[in-house]
């Protein structure tokens, strides 16, 4: 049984787990070992039913469980929580972090990862990644949402679509490719974790939120929590002792993509600082070197200015190749795959190569150097 129920503001874990007792909160079904050809077509008379496939087993879910035991047993022991390494205590419901579905390979890589202290990438990107030469083909599972909740899911589709390279095909009732996104109504906000064949997001109604299904999203597109990064500690100090127990492997770091951004307390796909605290929401659990932001962990809206840049980096290298500036992008920003002949700036900075200072005029933000022909940005 669930005794933790963190809330963060937005995302998914905290409310994935509000009503869920002791149930994972996606269907269980078999692993898939081998993940399929990356966004193949398989012909265009193979259609599938955008029906949810049950992917986990009990045996395959109980294997991941008991890896999730070692890494709770070693985190606790390294941090002196308890002296007994008995993986049978650890409240693994299904779900990492809360809201990510994950395969037992993609957790065998992060014990791997934990146990040998390995630099060197064990996560091969590229196989969570989808081939975006073409859309990423969607669909809803049938009946589970009306129309205004399809809408905001469409929003966050499209917010997506408006900050990266990334393009998004509704499918209607059928799909016909291997690889495509499901949402469904489950009972609970979760994601699998990159392209996974039917790559399954579940959204319950609880979740119905611009922030909580763009953050879900993320995930399907590969991503993981932003505090989850191997550089997070240089960042954050996490509270061992203030974490529920049998929860504390949700604060492993471990491979995630980063592509060299700088960390962002920012993310959209960060943590609250009292996620799986002991007394939510009084308690810490992420603490924040710098104060400032400790406000700022948890609370995004939308996708950071590097969540963007983190995904177009992975994604749309290709976007802007027969376009090529005058001048270099200032202020970490890059050219911009939605539109090749200027950069994408970070905010504050405006201007074609991000190299002035930007302003508000009404909420609307003018780049300084667009002042005589208040280029709306
Ligand atoms: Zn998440």
């Amino acid at each position: 049984m669930l005794s933790h129920v963190p809330s963060l503001r937005y995302g998914c874990l905290w409310i994935t787990l509000l009503f869920i007792s002791g149930a994972s909160c996606y269907p269980p079904g078999p692993i898939q070992a081998r993940l399929a050809t990356r966004g193949s077509r398989v012909g265009a008379l193979q259609f599938r039913q955008g029906i949810v496939k049950e992917k986990y087993d009990n045996q395959e879910k109980r294997r991941i469980s008991n890896i999730m035991g070692e890494i709770e047993a070693i985190l606790d022991d390294k941090h002196g929580l308890r002296s007994s390494n008995d993986s049978n205590d650890v409240e693994f419901d299904g779900v990492l972090e809360g809201d990510l579905v994950i395969n037992e390979r993609q957790a065998k890589w992060m014990l791997q990862a934990f146990n040998t202290r390995q630099k060197r990438k064990l996560i091969d990107n590229e196989e969570l990644r989808w081939n975006i030469s073409t859309p990423i083909p969607y669909l809803f599972n049938p009946e589970d949402f009306n129309e205004n909740e399809k809408g905001i899911i469409r929003w966050a589709i499209n917010h997506w679509e408006q900050e990266t390279c990334i393009r998004f095909k509704d499918m209607g009732p059928v799909v016909y490719y291997t690889d495509y996104i499901l949402f469904y109504k489950g009972k609970g906000c979760s994601s699998e974790v990159g392209r996974n064949g039917q790559t399954q997001i579940s959204l319950n109604v609880i979740c119905i939120s611009k922030q909580i299904v763009a953050h879900e999203i993320g995930h399907s597109l590969g991503f993981w929590h932003e505090q989850a990064r191997q550089d997070r500690d240089d960042y954050l100090d996490v509270l061992w002792e203030n974490i529920q127990p049998g929860k504390t492997y949700n604060f492993l770091t471990h491979q995630t993509i980063t592509n060299d951004v700088p960390y962002d307390m920012s993310s959209l796909m960060h943590y609250l600082g009292t996620d799986f605290s002991k007394t939510y929401p009084d308690m810490l659990t992420l603490k924040s070197r710098d104060g400032f932001l400790q406000q700022v962990m948890g609370g995004a809206e939308k996708l950071s200015f590097y969540d963007a840049k983190t995904a177009n980096i992975e994604y749309c290298k290709d976007s802007c190749r027969n376009t090529k500036l005058r001048r270099p992008c200032e202020h970490d920003s890059y050219q911009d795959p939605n539109d090749c002949y200027s950069c994408k700036c970070p905010e504050g900075f405006g201007g074609t190569y991000c190299n002035t200072a930007a302003f508000s005029v009404g909420g609307a933000d003018f780049a300084a150097d667009d002042r005589h022909h208040m280029q709306w940005r």
